[in-house]
């Protein structure tokens, strides 16, 4: 089957068995508990909604699916999903080796509170896979990977990577928020386990916060399953809903995204105001080959360094009528933000600077509207 069957019809088949009632989208199954005839046989698998949910269910097989996984697993968000992962796998003393263009939210996640159970994280630039090699040490036990990252748009190559993972037995983690699996299949291309902010692309709306998890191996799997239900950051049956509705148009949208966002860095590149634009679909990208040889597509989202200083940066924002200046991405609505002072505000400045996510960089997340009215919005903001 392909992508755009699964994303449709995975989970949902109607139910037309004895007593079933051929819904044809899933009925949102509210009940926290699950009554039984017999005192140790739970009716129909289930038992308590936080261990497991009918609606649940159809996300996560849908979500293992379109990932091309055995396991799919969702969360309350995507950090619930990142933080359930690495209480699954890890323990004090272990290691883990991340890029270092990273969300945010991610960053602050393993070293504001992660760090503080005995879990160690070192940062490298993973655009060369001999990085990532340089830093494995003994006690290395995970590699957590983002491409392209957020948000400068750095890929990363998933499949020499995830080899230096399995040589070194470390597991290989990959964010595949920003290219959704429409476009990019961290497991096919060796990786152990794929994460999702479902809250993105997958839902599609901005309705919805959500994560995910898709892996194929068992005893990840089992250790990941039994977190989600001991740690029990799980995402409500109308959220579940929520999800699966979006994903059923996931492949137009990203066409779309990815049609509109071509256009806007091409225009965006030939104009005077602006001094850069990250986005691997341009040729002048310098990692444009590895984007072709992994990604089907460059996705919905750019960023650029305007010419200015952070005042004429923070004017510049105010300008738009159609973008809205807010954090987030993935939804059908087109939205603009500054890294440094909005997404990324919790990395430490020298940190950020380091990086390259300067007051200049401006970060949009290119939405599905008609592309000739969005340079318009921007000509006259440049303007
Ligand atoms: N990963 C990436 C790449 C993100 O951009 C985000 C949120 O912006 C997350 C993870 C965290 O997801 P959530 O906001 O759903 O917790």
């Amino acid at each position: 089957m392909k992508f755009a069957t699964k994303a449709i019809h995975i989970g949902e088949e109607p139910n037309l068995k004895e007593g079933g009632y051929g819904d044809v989208t899933i009925p949102i199954h509210l009940s926290t508990t699950f009554a039984r005839k017999e005192v140790d046989k739970p009716t129909g698998g289930y038992e308590y909604s936080r261990t497991g949910n009918p609606t649940r269910d159809a996300l996560e097989k849908r979500l293992a699916a379109l990932e091309n996984a055995k396991f799919g697993l969702a969360f309350a968000s995507g950090l619930a999903a990142e933080a359930t992962l690495l209480l699954s796998l890890l323990k004090k003393g272990d290691h883990v080796i991340a890029f270092d263009d990273l969300y945010g939210g991610t960053r602050r996640l393993f070293s504001d509170v992660l760090s503080n159970f005995g879990l160690e994280f070192t940062y490298v630039d993973a655009r060369k896979p001999e990085n990532v090699e340089k830093a494995i040490r003994k006690n290395t036990r995970l590699i957590w990977l983002e491409t392209p990252t957020n948000p400068l748009l750095r890929l990363c190559d998933i499949k020499a990577i995830s080899e230096i993972g399995k040589i070194n037995d470390v597991v290989t983690v990959v964010d595949n928020t920003f290219m959704s699996p429409y476009f990019q299949n961290p497991l096919d291309l060796g990786a152990d386990i794929a994460l999702h902010s479902t809250t993105k692309y997958l839902g599609g709306h901005s309705d919805v916060v959500g994560g995910a998890i898709m892996l194929s191996d068992e005893e990840l799997y089992g250790k990941t399953v039994f977190c989600q239900n001991a740690i029990g950051a799980v995402p409500s049956p109308f959220d579940c809903f929520l999800v699966l509705r979006g994903i059923k148009t996931v492949a137009v949208r990203m066409e779309k995204h990815n049609y509109n966002t071509q256009k806007i860095a091409e225009f965006l590149e030939s104009h005077s105001k602006v001094r850069e634009v990250y986005y691997p679909g341009l040729t002048s990208h310098p990692q444009h080959n590895l984007a072709r040889k992994q990604m089907s597509g460059f996705g919905g989202i750019l960023s650029f360094e305007l010419n200015a200083n952070l005042r004429g940066v923070k004017a510049f924002l105010k300008k738009f009528k159609l973008f809205a200046l807010a954090e987030s991405l993935g939804g059908v609505e087109s939205l603009i933000e500054h890294p440094a002072l909005m997404t990324h505000a919790s990395i430490p400045k020298k940190e950020r600077e380091r990086i390259g996510i300067t007051d200049t960089l401006i970060r949009v997340s290119v939405g599905i509207e008609d592309v000739e009215d969005l340079i318009a919005d921007l000509k006259q903001a440049l303007g």
